[in-house]
């Protein structure tokens, strides 16, 4: 053990989570977590993987019972234990983001987003196992993603989980994003590390997501647990962003649930270095300067208006136009209705980039209405998608991103065997019954992995037609644009 304590040590050097100077320290954090005597440095010559390494440890703390060796939390969560007491502290963090910051800002994200995956905080290595592909349908490109980095849970650990007496509430933050998460044992963030900004001068705080469904994929969360909220603020949020961080994209869940994301109790956004789908829709109409901000229609499923301008206050001005128009506008013959019993159901999903010297933000209107034919939402994936996907289409599936359950790459390899007589028709694809069926009528010979993925990316396509208010059909297109032009005609009479 004490070995590969050691390796642990030469890694952390190696990838500058520390000092040589801080050895001492190092094997005293280390020998204490383990529950041993300390134990005396030798440099050894041939590093083993630090996934072996990681691996061996972790199976040691399981001999010593101090985690249940076969829960992955646990695991994780101890893992994230060890890799602490060989990190920078979160003040020194702060500190080296900060310095980094005032020589260039890509270098301070670079330094926090390296840091995480080092870490571990990022796990780069079940990342890996994702598939990721692109469809190029009617709107263009889109992107897909069957996330795996989720290790599926053993019925043995799921057993163990029930038993288990309900956890020691103190410290524990209130939500999954709260500032508190930082460097806490519960659900593995000790070896998490965040820094503050201010936005709209208030205090708000920048992470990595391990899960990283892109690049440099960051969340911003506000210093307070406070519920989303998608208001005249939100842009001057954004605007302060894209100020700090111009390659970076940054965007917000609606505050509404069905068209919000999983976190509605913490005010948060997402971003990031990624150009997304969205990002390069044809505009379908094309409405102009209205006071120093070029106003579009995209050619995109989900309702978007593009505002571009080199102004940040001129866009400000017309997105809180946008914003309070689309909250009060009723469509009854597309059944868009702002409210039922004043409660309302409108709000939006807003996105800023820079592109050269120009502000660019799609500002996406969303509806949350139910009704009887739809009960999980109007403008939601209809019933029809859900053996795909049924889950809210929150801020990264709007602009063209799906993730997908890790369930399906078990599901699609059943369905190439079913379809070629490898099996019987299994219990666990009933759900998608339907889709098999017409992929069979098809009579397509050369189905493999790759049909399959292309059939599922067709129905990923339909899952964000059915999210967008207006259809792009003369109807709904004639009734955006007379939206667009209520909003923009008032503005130019100003
Ligand atoms: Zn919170």
């Amino acid at each position: 053990m004490e070995k590969d304590l050691i390796q642990l040590i030469d890694y952390a050097i190696l990838h500058n989570l520390m000092p040589k100077e801080n050895i001492d320290q190092a094997i005293l954090l280390l020998s204490k977590a383990m529950h041993m005597d300390s134990f005396s440095y030798e440099k050894i010559e041939e590093l083993d993987d630090i996934e072996n390494v990681l691996a061996r440890l972790l199976d040691a703390a399981g001999e010593k019972n101090l985690i249940q060796k076969i829960s992955i939390d646990e695991r994780d969560a101890f893992e994230a234990k060890l890799f602490d007491c060989v990190m920078p502290s979160p003040v020194e963090v702060k500190e080296n983001f900060s310095k980094l910051y005032q020589n260039q800002p890509s270098k301070a994200t670079n330094y926090l987003y390296n840091l995480s995956k080092d870490v571990n905080y990022i796990k780069t290595k079940r990342l890996e196992k994702n598939i990721h592909w692109v469809y190029t349908g009617t709107y263009g490109n889109l992107e897909l993603t069957i996330n795996l980095s989720k290790p599926e849970k053993n019925p043995r650990e799921i057993a163990l989980l029930k038993n288990k007496v309900i956890e020691q509430e103190l410290g524990k933050p209130l939500c999954v994003i709260c500032k508190e998460n930082e460097q806490n044992y519960y659900n593995a963030r000790m070896n998490l590390r965040i820094v503050p900004i201010i936005l709209g001068s208030e205090k708000w705080h920048l992470q990595y997501s391990p899960y990283l469904y892109y690049p440099e994929h960051s969340i911003i969360l506000h210093d307070m647990h406070r519920p989303m909220k998608i208001g005249h603020q939100t842009f001057i949020y954004l605007l302060d962003f894209i100020d700090l961080f111009p390659t970076y994209f940054i965007g917000s869940n609606a505050d509404l649930p069905i068209v919000g994301g999983s976190i509605l109790n913490h005010d948060h956004f997402q971003g990031g270095k990624h150009h997304f789908p969205i990002e390069f829709a044809k505009e379908i109409r094309d409405f102009g300067k209205v006071s120093n901000v070029h106003v579009s229609h995209l050619f995109w499923p989900l309702s978007t208006i593009r505002l571009k301008s080199d102004n940040r206050d001129d866009l400000y001005n017309l997105a809180i136009k946008f914003l309070d128009q689309w909250k009060a506008y009723q469509n009854e013959e597309l059944d868009i209705l702002s409210n039922t019993n004043g409660v309302s159901h409108q709000t939006i999903t807003p996105i800023l980039r820079k592109r050269e010297d120009f502000y660019e933000m799609d500002i996406i209107l969303r509806n949350n209405r139910t009704s009887d034919l739809h009960p999980d939402g109007i403008f939601h994936p209809h019933e029809e998608v859900h053996h795909i996907k049924k889950e809210n289409i929150g801020l990264i599936e709007a602009m063209g991103l799906a993730i997908l359950p890790g369930r399906l790459k078990t599901e699609l390899q059943q369905i190439e065997d079913y379809l070629k007589n490898k099996i019987d028709f299994p219990d666990s694809l009933d759900k998608h019954k339907e889709w098999i069926q017409k992929i069979k009528n098809s009579g397509n010979k050369s189905i493999n992995q790759q049909y399959l993925l292309e059939e599922v990316a067709k129905i990923f396509e339909k899952v964000i037609e059915h999210s967008g208010v207006f259809k792009l059909d003369k109807k709904g297109m004639h009734a955006m644009h007379q939206f667009i032009l209520s909003v923009t005609k008032n503005t130019s009479a100003v």
